[in-house]
């Protein structure tokens, strides 16, 4: 049996200024993970990828694994990075029939060309092969298109935000497909989606409703209602046809009771649109409150995290919390490489008055992303390598590049060379900051945070800056995608 398998994932915001070329797929920013690289990278790991592999070897199957392509979210992927990923997978598939292909997608990838990559991906691969059977794992945030849909045998989702649970998502697809090649089932797919953008910092399945809304698409697994079930609650920060809220449900040769399962997840969500909004406070009134509170407090600088688009070189919030003097914060951070090599020129221990983020224009954002002059010691600095013991990706190396930690006497600000969320507790080791014993961390981060740090947070603020992931939709042009969609249009009808 021969397993053909490969990663390609990018959430795109499209709205983000950051680009999106070949090299931002890479681990180390400069080569591409195909084959035997690729497997040692991700075998093991708690990534889709890493169960795929391990499904395939059990099955004692040869593996073919042509590329493994993720990028933390941005802009528009270049349509050559995009070209080359596709054509790496097709290349194999013309090399030797295969008996089956698991994917690892996204489903909120948007090239210059295309609004709907997967499916475009998918329409390429199934161009070379036609029936071999194939299944498809997404994140959470997918917006689903027709075309993603049409070419799968079985799809899943990740059920959880943060998303901790990629293992047993590439566990309900691949072994749901692997069920078919047996012949044991039929699958069928169903889906469809509601006219609703939910917000990113009210997707959380920690909190309602999209505890329940996951918790029902679970039920319908285990009490055997159907062989796959999930919710996609959408990424909302991208301008095309079909975002927002769907659902995708497979069951074996039943097409009826799949859309009918669809249907009730749909009914359930858009009943609670209202609950899935979010409400903002003044940036200053936040940080007032924040210095009222017992420590440790998790301060979320949640319109710039990287993992949604965000440049994380905005530093309004880090200027607010200088201005109000808080104490005993550390900052995680700000993308700022050129300043990351002006303290490693200076050296630690030294004193530097370096200006601070503030260089990417955001066009489609109202306000003025301003550097912020910091005069501090350089504490630490680091090469940035680590390897995760997130609960969302135990096991993968992390290669951040050079790292540097500057202490105001108040606040320690971390600068990257390369974007990452703070969601993770080795970021935070690898420049020797404890978390849990700061009673500030001020984060750029939304929801992902909660898998590593939530433990510690005693408070959590959240803190409205400025950021290509804004909390007011309204003030983003969206001219593609479909209208009326709630709360673009505070529409009570789905239509
Ligand atoms: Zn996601």
């Amino acid at each position: 049996m021969r397993v053909l398998i490969a990663k390609v994932s990018h959430e795109t915001n499209t709205f983000s200024p950051v680009p999106t070329a070949v090299a931002r797929f890479c681990p180390d920013g400069e080569t591409l993970l195909t084959g035997q690289a690729a497997i040692d990278f991700y075998r093991g790991t708690t990534s889709c990828l890493g169960r795929y592999i391990a499904i395939a070897g059990e099955l004692g199957a040869d593996i073919a694994l042509p590329v493994a392509a993720a990028a933390p979210p941005s802009g528009p992927v270049d349509d050559d990075a995009f070209d080359l990923f596709c054509r790496l997978i097709t290349d194999e598939l013309r090399k030797q029939p295969f008996d089956a292909i698991m994917l690892d997608l996204h489903g909120a990838m948007v090239t210059n060309q295309y609004e709907d990559a997967e499916g475009e991906l998918l329409r390429r691969v199934r161009e070379v092969a036609p029936d071999t059977k194939l299944s498809v794992s997404l994140d959470m945030h997918a917006n689903i298109f027709d075309g993603i849909v049409s070419r799968a045998d079985v799809i899943a989702g990740y059920r959880t935000y943060p998303h901790v649970d990629h293992l047993p998502t590439a566990e309900r697809a691949g072994r749901t497909l692997v069920r078919a090649l047996r012949g044991e089932i039929k699958p069928t797919i169903a889906w469809a989606n509601a006219p609703m953008l939910p917000h990113v910092m009210a997707q959380g399945t920690y909190r309602e409703p999209n505890k329940t809304l996951q918790a029902m698409a679970e039920a319908m697994e285990r009490e055997g209602e159907c062989l796959v079930a999930s919710v996609f609650v959408g990424f909302p920060h991208a301008d095309v046809s079909q975002a927002g809220l769907s659902a995708v449900v497979v069951t074996d040769n039943d097409p009826e009771a799949a859309q009918r399962l669809v249907a009730r997840l749909l009914d359930f969500a858009w009943a609670r649109r209202e609950a899935f909004t979010f409400q903002t406070e003044d940036l200053a009134a936040s940080v007032a409150r924040a210095k009222e509170l017992d420590g440790p407090v998790v301060m979320l600088d949640h319109c710039d995290n990287s993992s949604s688009g965000g440049t994380m070189d905005t530093t309004n919030v880090l200027s607010e919390i200088i201005r109000q003097g808080l104490e005993d914060v550390v900052f995680f951070g700000i993308y700022d490489p050129d300043a990351v090599q002006a303290a490693m020129r200076a050296g630690v221990g030294a004193t530097v008055e370096l200006k601070l983020g503030g260089r990417m224009k955001m066009p489609s954002i109202p306000g003025t992303n301003e550097p912020l002059l910091v005069k501090a010691q350089v504490k630490t600095l680091s090469a940035g390598y680590f390897v995760s013991d997130s609960p969302m990706r135990r096991g993968v190396k992390v290669m951040m590049g050079p790292m540097a930690v500057l202490d105001t006497g108040k606040v320690e600000i971390v600068l990257i060379s390369r974007h990452a969320e703070p969601s993770d507790l080795g970021l935070f080791k690898i420049v020797g900051i404890d978390p849990a014993k700061k009673h500030y961390v001020a984060i750029k981060s939304r929801v992902h945070w909660r898998a590593d740090l939530g433990a510690l947070a005693k408070h959590v603020v959240e803190c409205n800056g400025l950021g290509v992931c804004t909390s007011d939709y309204g003030i983003l042009k969206f001219e593609k995608t479909r209208r009326p969609i709630y709360p673009l249009d505070l529409i009570n009808e789905r239509g």
